[in-house]
């Protein structure tokens, strides 16, 4: 059976860029296949400490980040859905090992997220931020997963992990690991034309990034639903007068057109039409304000009725299932490696 796997960190509050971008592509694929693939959904959460955070914080924030999951609409009583914790499974950080000495030096260095990170935390570059694209190709090759349904920043990642998975297959066997659909396969199995990225409210070049610490920049899936209404209504814009979609000339504008489409379900062209031609920047931001309002009023509510019993029988069920799998393939690649008969 074929796997779909994703997770979303759990080192910070996610935002609209995260729902958009991994829980909502992944959710309507489960709803597209779960009757015959495995759906993996895992709370990456020894990726959550690459970077600085409150560790008084984050188990917390993995249960909630597991409700995140159920709110968003997995069905947990699929037996194909598999909910699951990075960390409760210890396979991930042993095949992660393994594959670091199987990957050159110079390949890893060519990360540009890595790049981005450390001149974001200069005085905070841990060898565990350098190492976390390796992690997740562990991630990925321990469940033989195809499909990865990810933003546009992961897609270099993405890369690497089928690079790793290539060079270890032709070394040993070509049979050991399953190797992901490359990008244009990855995006069209998402039904997107490109990777999505939800941009910063403040500078609509950049991505919409959860651990930014100007809140202004990103609406949380936790912000209060009338504040973040007020975040889109101060969202930059720009001064063409005219409302297109142009991610190039007019990124912030474009940005809340495609927010509006997503989170209203519409296919984006057609809010395009909609608005096209159009000049009040306000009435835009009145409309998306609204849709971000009623959005996370919902969902919040989503979130507040899941127990943290629910949460438990689930982890439980998805770590069982994962331990097994994940065993199985790192006992495979141990023999390969040579250090197991
Ligand atoms: P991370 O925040 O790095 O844990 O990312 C979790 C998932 O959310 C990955 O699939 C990212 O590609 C996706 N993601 C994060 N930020 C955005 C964004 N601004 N727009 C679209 N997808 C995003």
């Amino acid at each position: 059976m074929r796997t779909i796997l994703t997770g979303v960190r759990a080192n910070e509050e996610p935002t609209i860029g995260n729902f958009l971008g991994a829980y909502k592509s992944m959710i309507s694929l489960a709803h597209e296949h779960a009757a015959d693939s495995n759906i993996n959904m895992f709370v990456p959460d020894l990726h959550s400490f690459t970077t600085p955070i409150d560790h008084d914080k984050l188990y917390d924030q993995v249960i909630k980040g597991v409700k995140y999951y159920i709110a968003a609409g997995l069905d947990i009583n699929n037996p194909n859905i598999h909910i699951y914790r990075q960390s409760h499974v210890p396979a991930h950080s042993e095949l992660a090992w393994i594959l670091d000495c199987f990957t050159p030096f110079g390949e890893a260095s060519r990360m540009t997220q890595f790049k981005e990170k450390s001149e974001e935390h200069s005085n905070a570059v841990t060898v565990g931020l350098f190492n976390y694209p390796i992690l997740m190709a562990a991630d990925i090759l321990l469940y033989d997963a195809e499909y990865i349904p990810l933003g546009e920043d992961q897609f270099q990642h993405l890369e690497l992990a089928r690079n790793i998975g290539i060079r270890m297959n032709n070394k040993f066997d070509k049979g050991l690991f399953t190797i992901p659909a490359p990008e244009e396969e990855q995006v069209k199995f998402m039904h997107l034309e490109k990777g999505l990225r939800i941009r910063s409210l403040v500078d609509p070049t950049k991505k919409m990034s959860k651990s930014s610490e100007n809140q202004k920049s990103k609406i949380s899936l936790n912000d209060n639903p009338a504040e973040a209404a007020k975040k889109i209504m101060s969202a930059t814009t720009d001064s063409e007068g005219v409302i297109r979609f142009d991610m190039i000339n007019q990124p912030g504008i474009s940005n809340l057109l495609t927010i509006e489409a997503l989170l209203n379900d519409r296919d984006i062209q057609d809010v395009i039409s909609d608005w096209a031609g159009q000049t009040s920047y306000g009435d835009l931001k009145k409309k998306v304000a609204e849709t971000v309002e009623h959005f996370l009023a919902d969902f919040q509510e989503k979130v507040a009725a899941i127990s943290d019993e629910q949460v438990e029988a689930v982890l439980q069920k998805g770590e069982a299932y994962a331990n097994t799998v994940a065993n199985t393939k790192l006992a495979q690649v141990q023999r390969a490696v040579g250090v197991r008969k």
